[in-house]
């Protein structure tokens, strides 16, 4: 048993809704075994400017159902430079913090990875993003409850493309990832999906526009943000010019797709990695991020849980074209 003393916990990156389900985890177990847990502000940001706040069993009350992160989350370059993590090394032992636990996404465990290599210092990971693009991890924190806000969102979308027989391109987010738009395109029945790990998409786009059946009264297009074509709005001019018959529109979802309360389970992940971490820290674990697998807890070093792979599973896209007939 490692005896860890004062953990530091941040959040990191893009936020994610059950960030804050996490840090209500980490903080209840730590207390539960006699650990003191400091919140440091803004991520690695904080770090560098040593923006510290203890946290108490009641800095976590009455969280647990809201989206954002209370402990707030930044982007950091100072970091990325080695004087930066100097800076941030010195103010944790300043407070006397022994270990972290990292919240965020494939930046942020690429932080924790070096800064635990440069320095003597336990750091664990725990998956937060919405994006579901980590290894190591069957599911994201904030993934669950993402896509099902777009699922609601594109349900609505829905009535007015039935109401005057509209094409809807809806684009949701991923700039590297399809994989919001490929499970949200099978949930809203969508004519099709567009992502970045395909590259024929719009091929079959237009195959399905040309020859499939015409008696459809609306069609819904899920498109991730960096899908091949070049954006929500470019797909759009171009369904206009090659098929005007269609009366095309463009919706894109933006920043709705972060925020609300999570999911149940998004907040049960967050508690089950959560609670996973602490203890993983007393075991003398460092340097890998608390994913479930299998509905296992399991942890996967940080190397391989930021590489993971852009191989989709080519039957979501099958499930989509039989189903949308
Ligand atoms: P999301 O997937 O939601 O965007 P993320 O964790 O990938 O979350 P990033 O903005 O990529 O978000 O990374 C968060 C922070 O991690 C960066 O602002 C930076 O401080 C730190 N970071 C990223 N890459 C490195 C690196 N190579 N060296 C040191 N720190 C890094």
């Amino acid at each position: 048993m490692t005896q860890i003393k004062n953990i530091g916990l941040y959040t990191s990156g893009g936020d994610a809704p059950g960030m804050n389900a996490a840090i209500r985890a980490v903080v209840r177990t730590a207390l539960y075994y006699d650990i003191a847990v400091t919140g440091i502000i803004r991520g690695y940001e904080g770090m560098i400017r040593g923006d510290f706040v203890p946290m108490h069993r009641k800095s976590v009350s009455n969280i647990v159902q809201r989206g954002g992160t209370i402990l707030k989350t930044a982007r950091s370059e100072q970091f990325k430079t080695a004087e930066g993590r100097k800076i941030a090394y010195e103010n944790l032992k300043k407070n006397n913090i022994d270990a972290l636990i990292a919240i965020g996404g494939d930046g942020t465990f690429t932080g924790a990875k070096i800064f635990g290599q440069e320095f003597d210092i336990p750091v664990l990971g725990l998956p937060g993003t919405i994006d579901n693009d980590l290894a190591g991890t069957d599911f994201t924190i904030g993934y669950d409850t993402a896509i099902n806000t777009v699922v609601d969102a594109v349900d609505k979308i829905r009535d007015t493309a039935e109401s005057h027989d509209r094409l809807f391109i809806v684009e949701v987010m991923g700039r590297d990832s399809g994989l919001i738009a490929l499970r949200t395109g099978i949930a809203a029945g969508a004519e099709a999906i567009l992502i970045p790990e395909n590259k024929t998409g719009m091929a079959g786009l237009f195959d399905r526009l040309e020859n499939g059946r015409k008696d459809k009264t609306s069609r819904i297009i899920i498109a991730a943000e960096g899908d091949d074509a070049g954006g929500a709005f470019e797909i759009g001019r171009i369904i206009t010019e090659k098929f005007p018959h269609y009366d095309t529109r463009v919706s894109i979802l933006g920043h709705i797709q972060r925020g609300g309360k999570p999911t149940c389970m998004d907040r049960v992940l967050a508690s089950r990695v959560g609670v996973a971490a602490v203890e993983a820290l007393r075991d003398g674990r460092s340097g890998e991020m608390v994913g479930v697998i299998h509905n296992e807890i399991s942890y996967t070093p940080f190397d391989h849980a930021i590489k993971h792979s852009h191989e989709i599973n080519a039957k979501f896209l099958k499930i989509v074209e039989i189903l949308s007939l």
